[in-house]
């Protein structure tokens, strides 16, 4: 009852889907060949997605297929790190642990990092997040090897799992609720080559354009914000334990340092659209100044906010003396590493429902957030274990793997989860997108007095952690 009134108010204009046959439905579903599961885009939410069911032992007995646009990558480590990287969360770690992967992406190449500092270029305000015990806070890893273990883990499964590389989705079908002998209970599915498939179950995981998405007519509420992100692989002008990640809000937007090595660094830079053509076509020694001086300026303080802070502070630590965590220097980079630079658009997205008969959404296809938090692929690991925990349990009662019973609740529990922390980081990026002194003075005392205050902070790291 809870979870159909939440669907309603998200939802006001959700329609019923249409059953729209293409092809007449006799010749089409006697020439298709059947699935238990889809699953509609092979990055690494729907790989991972695939080869967690084919893993399953309550999917000994299933066929599944994984429908992939682009090509098989065969991936032979190299030397130079790529530009694409993911802050990984500990529980993203052990969920890849679950089906294998991990195990593969630590004997490729991952940084683990054990405290992040986070602080305000238009004040002295900071907020450190670390472990008292040696573990990890997190990991980075490049999404080229996330995607090697992925398809190592895919080849294991062959049996069960059915990849189709190159096989774009270009039509779907919908079954209707209840169907009559003309109606096909199916979801028909459609390549670009012309080949057909049909499932008991397709699942979505095409990215934030979602074509299942769009087709199964789920509304998203969505926006573009302002900002590009830059991304670079840097080479620091020192060896050090790496072991931080750092991110400074500028008023144009968030820089973060994620350490790979001792000396080398990947950049994640939201800015402007103007300023991010400008830092990709300027030349490398500029580049580099431009990353030191976003780091290192205090251009952006003011003297009124400066003292409202350190009034502020001095009170807390009077309050709770122990309670403020370390401020440390970040590295000074060195050099980028040539062809390393590229950019990519930012926005926001959530669909109003992820679940339809016979229909769910996962990844970018469900919710698209902001890289500020690193939580893009997390939220995207987290669909998994819950969607993959929900079908299992029906697999074990021999239950129907497409019905709505089972797929509300995994919408319920993830949009619990998933619209909390969108909001969040939405509210974050807007707060930090302004150097208005009312609201830089109300963001400094906020950070100041999370920062004082280590229950808190231990629920937002549990929270990311996931
Ligand atoms: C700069 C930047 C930094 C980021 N950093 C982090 C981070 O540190 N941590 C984090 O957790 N997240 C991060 N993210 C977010 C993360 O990259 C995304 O959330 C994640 O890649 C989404 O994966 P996905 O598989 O859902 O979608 P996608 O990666 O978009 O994959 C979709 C796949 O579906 C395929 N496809 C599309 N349409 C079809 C079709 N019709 N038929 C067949 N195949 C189809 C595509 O070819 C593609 O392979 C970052 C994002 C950006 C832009």
């Amino acid at each position: 009852m809870a979870a159909a009134c939440g669907r309603a108010l998200l939802a006001p204009l959700g329609g019923r889907m249409r059953a729209c046959p293409r092809a007449p439905l006799r010749s089409l579903t006697a020439a298709a060949p059947l699935y238990d599961v889809v699953v509609s885009g092979g990055g690494m939410v729907g790989s991972a997605m695939a080869a967690a069911l084919g893993h399953d032992i309550h999917f000994h007995d299933k066929k599944i297929a994984l429908l992939e646009a682009g090509p098989r990558k065969e991936y032979h480590l190299p030397e130079s790190y790529s530009n694409r990287v993911s802050s990984i969360s500990p529980g993203s770690a052990t969920f890849l642990s679950s089906f294998g992967a991990w195990d593969h992406v630590c004997s490729l190449r991952c940084k683990p990092f054990r405290r992040m500092q986070v602080w305000d270029a238009c004040s002295e305000a900071i907020i450190t997040f670390e472990k008292d015990d040696l573990d990890d806070m997190g990991y980075i890893v490049e999404n080229d090897v996330v995607m090697s273990a992925l398809t190592k883990q895919l080849d294991a499964v062959a049996d069960r799992v059915e990849v189709f590389y190159g096989s774009r989705a270009v039509g779907y079908t919908w079954p209707l609720p209840s169907h009559s002998c003309d109606t096909s209970p199916w979801v028909q599915i459609e390549l670009a080559d012309g080949r057909r498939l049909q499932t008991k179950l397709l699942i979505g995981a095409d990215g934030h354009n979602s074509a299942v998405r769009k087709e199964a007519e789920i509304q998203n509420i969505e926006h573009q914000y302002d900002q590009s992100a830059v991304v670079a692989t840097l080479h620091l002008s020192e060896a050090t334990d790496n072991n931080v990640a750092w991110q400074r809000f500028l008023p144009t937007g968030p820089i973060a340092l994620l350490p790979l090595s001792d000396t080398a660094s990947s950049l994640v830079w939201s800015t402007s659209h103007q300023h991010a053509s400008k830092l990709l076509t300027m030349d490398k020694e500029s580049f580099v100044d431009s990353i030191n001086s976003a780091f290192w300026s205090n251009v952006n303080h003011s003297d009124f906010i400066d003292a409202a802070g350190a009034m502020f502070r001095s009170a807390l630590s009077l309050l709770k003396p122990s309670g403020t965590g370390v401020r440390q220097l970040p590295p000074s980079v060195a050099e980028v590493d040539p062809e390393s630079r590229a950019v990519f658009p930012l926005g926001m997205g959530h669909a109003a429902q992820y679940v339809r008969h016979r229909v769910a959404l996962i990844g970018d296809a469900a919710h698209r957030v902001h890289p500020l938090a690193g939580q893009g692929v997390n939220l995207g690991f987290g669909d998994i274990a819950c969607l993959a925990h929900h079908l299992s349990a029906a697999a074990f009662n021999g239950q129907d793997l497409g019905s709505l019973k089972h797929l509300l609740r995994f919408e319920t529990e993830r949009q619990r989860h998933n619209v909390s922390l969108i909001a969040a980081i939405d509210l974050l990026k807007r707060l930090y997108s302004t150097n208005l002194s009312p609201l830089v003075l109300l963001r400094t005392w906020g950070l100041q007095a999370t920062n004082a205050l280590p229950p808190i902070k231990e629920q937002i790291m549990a929270f990311a952690s996931k």
